[in-house]
């Protein structure tokens, strides 16, 4: 894999759409992290606390940390003090703790809500429904300190590309109908994380402001990661 070259390639097809990349370095070696980092890429993704919290330690200081997996109300307190932006705000019970921590860390956290927009594939998220009702009833106010930004979601893992397309398109019209909504302080939503390795280019065309991809640029996750032979990850 050629790390640099993955970073400069999707940095200017993303920069083309006002759209930011994420490097998702979950399972990659710091090594890799830091060939990404000196191709000039500081947003990374993890989706585990515990490895996010080892690698932030070790890794120069100017990086954003960005939480993109499920997270447990339990590990909350370990990435509140430095993460960027968590996407996966799954519950309302979630979004009390990280409340909390931000609290106690004195410090207002970016949250997106994660949405369940995939037919089966994750069962984590909110639904439409539950988003519109839930801003009318203003259940976001209560938090000072989180700032709730946008919203995330992943599409089914599917060789349909229409069904792809068509999941996206739902995200981004939630998006727009829970932005025309009276501002709530502390909810504004600005950006859009969706599209991964497989589906970016859907995303970037259906109006994603931040794109995860992490195979496209690493290459294939747990090979390198144990030392064997890097194989070739796909998307270019
Ligand atoms: C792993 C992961 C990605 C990146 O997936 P790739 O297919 O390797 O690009 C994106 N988003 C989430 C939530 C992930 O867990």
């Amino acid at each position: 894999m050629d790390i640099k070259n993955n970073i400069l390639f999707f940095r200017e097809e993303t920069a083309a759409k006002n759209c930011r990349l994420i490097a998702v370095s979950k399972t990659q070696p710091v090594e890799k992290m830091k060939e990404a980092y000196d191709a000039g890429q500081r947003l990374f993704g993890e989706n585990k606390v515990q490895e996010m919290v080892a690698k932030q330690d070790t890794l120069p200081k100017d990086i954003e940390w960005h939480m993109i997996g499920h997270l447990q109300t339990n590990k909350v307190k370990y990435i509140v003090p430095f993460v960027s932006l968590i996407h996966s705000i799954d519950t309302i019970k979630l979004l009390e703790e990280v409340d909390r921590q931000g609290r106690k860390n004195n410090r207002v956290v970016p949250c997106l809500l994660q949405v369940h927009i995939a037919l089966e594939e994750t069962k984590f998220g909110f639904d439409r429904r539950e988003l519109l009702q839930g801003i009318d009833q203003t259940i976001f106010s209560p938090f000072s300190f989180v700032a709730i930004r946008g919203l995330m979601g992943m599409a089914s893992l599917t060789e349909d590309r229409e069904k792809i397309r068509s999941e996206f398109r739902e995200l981004k019209n939630i998006f727009e109908t829970l932005r025309q909504k009276p501002d709530a302080p502390n909810f504004e939503m600005k950006e859009l994380s969706m599209g991964m390795s497989s589906d970016y280019t859907l995303a970037l065309e259906e109006g994603s402001t931040l794109v995860r991809i992490g195979s496209a640029i690493f290459g294939e996750r747990g090979v390198g990661a144990v030392g064997g032979a890097q194989k070739a990850g796909g998307g270019r």
